[in-house]
């Protein structure tokens, strides 16, 4: 039986991977990966390396979990050395946790290979710092993506009243829903907010504006695409460096 190595494949500009992540990526029999993870890097496998591609655009996944679960572990049974590329990190709303659970249960060996996350490096490359001293002392990092029952957010809206940094994954199609509740629990409607579509790619787009005009202003923007909101996003006017490169 091999080993699978869960491992983070970055945002998406290659020289994002680690050093660790490109070393098991030339090493592996198999890999099987993500629509976020940068193709590119499967030229770096070595000939004869096998390719399961296993879909997942954003949330709609093309192969459900469980699935991937079990190509995993039968990739796991017939090669020694299983490579699992996951955009960003693996624990970042990437289901790494699971399919590591899924390994454990059927007593295959496994490592994690932290990935750069696109939460913090896409803001990054946007010019926007997820902290910023004298301006927010935290930030948090939350899916956009959840159950549709309008009765039962599972987001403690509530808690976000004050000046954190606020991160929005998979949340391009909620767009006009989370502006509206982050307006009804108090902040001003002209409150900062970015979306960075496509970040750390050479298409990468920002679009900043208020609680009030983002909608209009980035709805269509091309996944995949994150949503920044804080006063942070105000530093961009400084600290933008990749787009206008
Ligand atoms: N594990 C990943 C996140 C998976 S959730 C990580 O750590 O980065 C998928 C969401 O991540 C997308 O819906 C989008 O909101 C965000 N995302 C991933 N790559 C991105 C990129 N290059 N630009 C903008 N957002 C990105």
């Amino acid at each position: 039986m091999g080993k699978v190595y869960l491992t983070g494949a970055g945002p998406g500009d290659i020289d994002l991977l680690t050093v660790k992540a490109l070393r098991v990526v030339r090493e592996a029999d198999v890999i099987i990966y993500d629509r976020l993870a940068n193709p590119d890097i499967l030229a770096e496998a070595k000939d004869g390396c096998e390719f399961i591609y296993v879909g997942k655009e954003d949330s709609h996944h093309t192969l459900p979990q469980e699935e991937i679960n079990e190509v995993i572990y039968q990739a796991a049974l017939k090669h020694d050395t299983v490579v699992r590329l996951k955009g960003g990190d693996p624990f970042v709303f990437g289901r790494g946790g699971e399919e590591g659970i899924y390994l454990y249960e059927r007593e295959i060996r496994f490592e994690f290979i932290p990935g750069v996350t696109s939460a913090i490096a896409v803001p990054e490359y946007a010019g926007i710092p997820v902290t910023h001293r004298g301006i927010t002392v935290s930030f948090r990092v939350v899916t956009g993506h959840e159950s549709t029952n309008k009765n039962h957010s599972q987001i403690p809206w509530e808690n976000y009243k004050t000046d954190d940094t606020i991160i929005f994954l998979m949340g391009l199609h909620r767009l006009k829903v989370i502006t509206h509740k982050l307006m009804k629990i108090g902040k001003p409607r002209d409150y900062p907010i970015a979306v960075i579509s496509r970040g750390t790619r050479p298409d990468e787009k920002t679009v900043v504006g208020t609680l009030e005009d983002i909608y209009e202003k980035a709805k269509d923007l091309p996944t995949p695409a994150l949503i920044v909101v804080g006063k942070v996003v105000e530093l961009r006017g400084q600290l933008s460096w990749f787009e206008t490169n």
